[in-house]
């Protein structure tokens, strides 16, 4: 079970146009935009509209169209990054590595012997 959504995470003010983004896609369920310490070049964080806080706690019907897009970007984000593969991340509450509470995937285009930066 995961805690309440909080509205005040920094994803949630970047869907609201509080804080600026640099945004590589928009429809009327999803926003794709560059994550501001990449760990690879090209590194993409998808975010549903919805009010979710992970995961755990998303409407089913939230995650047909995100995950629609993530693979959207994937494809363009290897593409446009010249990309040997894609590495798609995920994470669900602080033990597992989530860090912003508004649910997102992570859409890092990967180069061969190439390691993730930290
Ligand atoms: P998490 O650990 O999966 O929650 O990852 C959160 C991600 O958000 C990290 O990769 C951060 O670099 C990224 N991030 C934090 N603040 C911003 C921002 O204002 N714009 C874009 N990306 C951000």
């Amino acid at each position: 079970m995961s805690a309440a959504y909080d509205e005040n995470n920094i994803f949630g003010k970047i869907l609201r146009g509080e804080i600026p983004a640099h945004k590589v896609y928009e429809d009327d369920d999803t926003l794709a935009f560059m994550d501001v310490m990449p760990q690879a070049e090209g590194h993409v964080l998808v975010v549903p509209k919805a009010a979710s806080r992970n995961i755990l706690d998303a409407d089913p019907a939230t995650l047909g169209p995100l995950i629609a897009v993530v693979q959207k970007v994937a494809i363009a984000a290897q593409d446009a990054f010249d990309a040997d593969g894609v590495t798609i991340m995920q994470f669900n509450e602080a033990p597992a590595g989530q860090s912003v509470f508004h649910l997102h995937f992570h859409v890092i285009p990967r180069r061969e012997g190439a390691p993730l930066r930290p």
